[in-house]
């Protein structure tokens, strides 16, 4: 007898939503990285890492993880964002996004300094973005950084991942392994 694995609808039914929200939202962007692909496949990214590797199983942060940048990088509101999704996805995406009216030097030193008091959810969503944006800058960087200012942002992120230290091991070795690769 052949059994069906059982699926769980409403999981499902909210990540996709999530999908079709970010891509929307991300339409009209582009990655910094020399093949500029879509944006969307970064969240896209963020995802299959929590999945995959991280074994994530929550709804909530699977579907915040993709819209994780959404507040940060487009128009969205989150009034926007509640309405679609409720609070507790929301309030994932905030505890993920910077403060926008804050220079760009105050940001990167807010978030190694938030790092260790960000929830559960947020510091995988946190881990998962940063081995991302890693890799791409490892295999696509951004178009014109010098190789100092990207060593200077894989420090950086480094500082940020040593702060979320006992999260979730398979996510921590990732991050390590992309961190180290060539
Ligand atoms: P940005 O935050 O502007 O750029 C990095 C971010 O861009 C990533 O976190 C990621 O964020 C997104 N991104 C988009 N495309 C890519 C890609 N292909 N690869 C990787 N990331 C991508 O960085 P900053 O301008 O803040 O610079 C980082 C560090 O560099 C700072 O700490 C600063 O000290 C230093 N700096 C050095 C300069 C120099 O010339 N030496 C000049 C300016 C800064 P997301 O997940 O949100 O998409
Ligand atoms: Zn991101």
């Amino acid at each position: 007898m052949h059994s069906e694995p059982p699926v769980d609808e409403d999981a499902i039914t909210l990540i996709l939503q999530a999908l079709r929200f970010a891509a929307r939202k991300h339409s009209s962007q582009r990655r910094k990285g020399s093949d500029q692909s879509p944006y969307i496949n970064h969240p896209i990214d963020v995802l299959d890492l929590l999945w995959r590797v991280g074994g994530v199983r929550r709804a909530e942060v699977l579907a915040a993880a993709v819209l994780h940048d959404t507040l940060e990088d487009t128009a969205t509101t989150p009034a926007e964002l509640e309405a679609a999704f409720g609070r507790e996805v929301l309030a994932l995406v905030q505890e993920v996004s910077d403060d926008k009216r804050l220079p760009k030097e105050e940001r990167k030193r807010l978030q190694v300094e938030h790092a260790p008091a960000l929830s559960e959810g947020a510091r995988l969503i946190k881990l998962a973005d940063k081995i991302s944006n890693v890799r791409d800058m490892r295999h696509t960087p951004p178009v014109f950084w010098s190789r100092q200012r990207r060593e200077e942002y894989l420090a950086w992120a480094a500082q940020v991942v040593s702060r979320l230290r006992g999260t979730n091991a398979a996510l921590e070795a990732e991050f390590e392994r992309v961190l180290r690769e060539g």
